[in-house]
């Protein structure tokens, strides 16, 4: 049967071995059915968490960024005018709630030749604030926490990245109370800005916050809830940009000017976006999943408008969350999710993401070794440490793309997606969201 006893003339017991180890594995196999079932609930999940009522408790929050996309404005007379000054992209506090149309079947199945990006090189030759379009971006949530000195070049329209540094954070820090973590990103900040001579400067900063947020403004939002490796007291429910403003006041060495927030999807949308002027989802599977789209307004009902369109942060991670995923999860996925820092929360993330992967494939291992299929049947102490196997072997071992166009292709049949790696997402789309943020502030107190 296995495609490897074909090539290696194998024994009898070894054949009944393989045959063993590929039983296993088969509930990690799904059936094209299956991915079009679970394909099916996730988009009802979706349509849930947009729904004005239904949002609450939806499990996939489809949170409103207020990155928006517009065609020719027919909005309010205040929009028009943003709109007019920065053709596309707009960025804007919350408002009330008003009812709207029906989910349109475009939703998640392709790309339309307008979108947030139509106006991204209009945008950001507008965008130059005074001093040098210099900028400061945190990235924060990945494998590793980054401070960058960011350019955004107006002739040649080009997101420069001029110094970068990684921070570590130790895990006593992503475990312990907010404050000591602001005052540790705080300090990391400061001895990058002293190594570069820029302390003096007071720069706007894009902040690259990966975790879900509720988001009331460019610079207020609100953190719903930690993910992966972090779990600090005192910040879930807190205004993520006022602690970190707080313990840079605490300091007192430098300052920094306006700051904008944006989730690394869509900073990874937009990096695309200006390249591929058609780019309109930003997908993440890096140490957390996630990903975000251009919706249309008038599917937005949690937020005030029927024109255009805005990028809505799905925090698909949370898929699963109410058991919808119970008859796909392994005996390992539901291992994996009881060791967690977070149990029975981002259930699918815990499905595919790379922090939980290495260790899916590490119980497998397991599993199989006390089953006698594996290893002469013994368990190394090296197999037994937590997240001993690191996901990055898989990436090795499976090269993750091919198959991942073909599923979609299968899954999407109408739709031409295409995929691009995006260069540094993070950091760039935080810069170019900040340079926009500063735009509009500049513009609103002329
Ligand atoms: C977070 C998302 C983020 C994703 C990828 C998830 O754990 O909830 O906000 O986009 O990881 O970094
Ligand atoms: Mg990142």
């Amino acid at each position: 049967g296995s495609p490897c006893a074909k090539r290696i003339k194998l024994s009898p017991d070894a054949q009944d071995t393989l045959r063993k180890v590929d039983e296993w594995l088969q509930p990690f196999r799904l059936s094209r059915e299956k991915l079009r079932e679970v394909s099916s609930r996730l988009r009802k999940d979706l349509i849930r968490g947009l729904g004005k009522h239904t949002h609450r408790r939806a499990p996939v929050k489809m949170l409103p960024t207020f990155v928006r996309a517009t065609p020719d404005g027919t909005g309010d007379i205040r929009q028009c005018e943003l709109w007019r000054t920065w053709p596309v992209l707009v960025y804007e506090s919350a408002c009330g709630v008003i009812s709207g149309g029906p989910l349109s079947s475009s939703c998640f199945s392709g790309s339309s030749p307008r979108g947030a990006s139509v106006s991204l090189h209009a945008l950001l030759s507008h965008s130059v604030a005074s001093e040098k379009g210099d900028f400061l971006a945190l990235d924060l949530g990945g494998t590793n926490f980054r401070v960058l000195h960011v350019r955004v070049v107006e002739e040649q329209q080009k997101v420069l990245k001029m110094d970068s540094k990684i921070c570590a954070i130790p895990q006593e820090i992503m475990l312990g109370p907010g404050e000591q973590l602001f005052d540790h990103i705080a300090t990391c900040l400061s001895e990058f800005l002293e190594s570069l001579g820029l302390k003096d400067l007071t720069l706007p900063l894009g902040f690259t916050f990966s975790f879900p947020c509720e988001q009331k403004d460019i610079d207020k939002s609100i953190l719903i809830r930690w993910t992966k490796g972090f779990n600090c007291s005192g910040v879930e429910g807190e205004d993520v940009v006022r602690l970190l403003r707080e313990a840079i006041h605490r300091r007192g060495d430098y300052d920094i000017s306006s700051v904008a927030m944006v989730n690394d999807t869509v900073g990874t949308m937009m990096s695309c976006g200006y390249r591929d002027q058609s780019c309109e989802i930003g997908m993440i599977i890096g140490t957390g999943t996630n990903a975000c789209y251009m919706e249309e307004m008038k599917n937005v009902k949690r937020v005030e408008g029927e024109a255009g369109r805005m990028c809505i942060n799905t925090e698909w991670g949370g898929f699963g969350d109410n058991g919808s995923l119970k008859d796909i999860q392994t005996e390992f996925d539901v291992e994996v999710d009881r060791n967690s820092l977070n149990p029975g929360v981002h259930t699918f993330e815990k499905m595919i993401s790379g922090m939980y992967l290495g260790e899916v494939v590490r119980l497998v291992l397991i599993k199989l070794a006390q089953q006698n299929m594996l290893f002469g049947g013994k368990v190394s102490e090296a197999l037994e440490k937590p997240d001993a196997f690191e996901t990055r072997y898989i990436s090795e071992i499976e090269e993750f793309s091919k198959k991942l166009q073909d599923t979609v292709k299968i899954l999407a049949p109408k739709c031409d997606i295409s995929f691009l790696v995006s260069e540094d997402g993070s950091g760039k789309g935080a810069a170019m969201v900040t340079a926009v943020a500063q735009r509009l502030a500049m513009q609103s107190r002329l």
